[in-house]
């Protein structure tokens, strides 16, 4: 029997050596007793679904938290085996800069890592020491070069804008320096204050230090122009050589069915979300119980998982064949009014201006199914 139906692996890996003030994720001290209850725990939760995935192809494997760097590269290696990935794969591994060397990397690549996604953030010495990360710009480019000449050719990093105190000179300096590192893929953000973060209650302090929008603005120009002179960008945050987009993020934004394993880890399942229990210890013990560590699932309607397959595909600069998402025609007459979504030879793409107001283009789709189905 030929296997053709996709799907995409992610194990939440929820160690870091500190919390980062504006991070959101569910994230743990790094220590070994921890680092056994975790393993212990995806070998069960690995079980309730093997069955699952053999009947499926994975075309990705990704290693995110966290730092998944900080476990035990034999642990990765023995959940590679259970998965038994052919050489196409992407295997992706996040790592932070202060803590990946050539040293860290050659085992990885020993047991079959195949991309790394490095947590850079800016190669601004004061930007770095704002948002508390433990590495500087010269571990940055160091933890590059290392990764580059361990024998990883697909190496991924994360730059962020829109930082209390950044200045555009800085950013630009940034943005330059990292085009000249070697590398394969790198994802654009910006800083966002998400509830229950340091940063969050720090907001009154830090947000009037934050870059005006319209300086916001002209550093997303500024990046845009000068990355797109090097990489393509093929979503509105991330830009590839050809041949290096991210098959697990492309995966997400096409609706391809994704399992994830770990305390608060996503899945998309057959049109139903899922999360984990946020706690590695309520995580665990559902497991050893022999119960579901599932937190919380939405099933939603057909109508309603199609708009936000379409809400999300368009995150493509690609584009999405309309003939793929039958939806009310007057959903798009209203976003092409809005000057937001062209449409050319069946296919519906962002225009500059829907690329600026992403979130507003998925809102209208969302809303706008709410009203239609009415
Ligand atoms: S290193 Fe990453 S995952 Fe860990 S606390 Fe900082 S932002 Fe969060």
């Amino acid at each position: 029997m030929q296997i053709t139906e996709e799907i995409s692996l992610y194990f939440h890996i929820p160690f870091c050596r500190k919390k980062c003030p504006y991070c959101s994720f569910y994230v743990i001290p790094e220590n070994e007793r921890q680092e056994i209850q975790l393993f212990q725990a995806l070998k069960l939760e690995w079980r309730l679904y093997e069955r699952f995935i053999k009947k499926r192809k994975v075309v990705s494997i990704y290693f995110g938290g966290g730092t998944p760097s900080l476990f035990n590269p034999k642990y990765i290696e023995t959940i590679l085996s259970w998965i038994n990935p052919d050489r196409s794969v992407e295997i992706t591994l996040e790592a932070n800069p202060e803590n990946i060397c050539k040293e860290t990397v050659r085992p990885l690549v020993d047991i079959g890592i195949n991309r790394i996604s490095l947590g850079v953030q800016s190669f601004d010495e004061k930007t770095l020491q704002l948002l508390q990360r433990g590495h500087t710009p010269q571990k940055a480019s160091q933890a590059i070069e290392d990764v580059a000449s361990s024998g990883i050719e697909n190496i991924s990093i994360d730059l962020m804008y829109e930082i209390p105190t950044q200045k555009i000179d800085s950013w630009i300096a940034t943005v330059n320096y990292a085009l000249e590192m070697p590398i394969t893929h790198l994802s654009l953000y910006n800083l966002t204050f998400e509830p229950r973060t340091v940063f969050f209650k720090n907001k009154s302090t830090l947000v009037p230090q934050l870059p005006s929008s319209a300086q916001s603005l002209e550093m997303l120009n500024f990046a845009v122009d000068c990355i797109e002179k090097k990489l393509k960008r093929y979503e509105i945050s991330a830009f590839a050589k050809n041949g290096f987009e991210s098959k697990h993020n492309s995966g997400y934004w096409k609706g391809i069915d994704f399992l994830g394993f770990g305390p608060s880890a996503f899945s998309y399942w057959e049109g139903s979300r899922y999360q984990n229990f946020c706690n590695l210890q309520k995580y665990s013990r559902a497991l050893d119980e022999g119960k579901s560590p599932i937190a919380f699932t939405e099933k939603l309607s057909p109508t309603a998982a199609l708009h936000e397959k379409l809400a999300i595909a368009l995150r493509l600069l690609d584009g999405v064949k309309i003939a793929k998402y039958p939806i009310a025609s007057e959903i798009y007459h209203k976003l092409i009014n809005k000057g937001w979504l062209c449409v050319e030879n069946g296919i519906a793409k962002l225009t500059k201006q829907g690329l600026l107001f992403y979130d507003s283009v998925a809102e209208e789709i969302v809303l706008l199914e709410n009203n239609f189905s009415c």
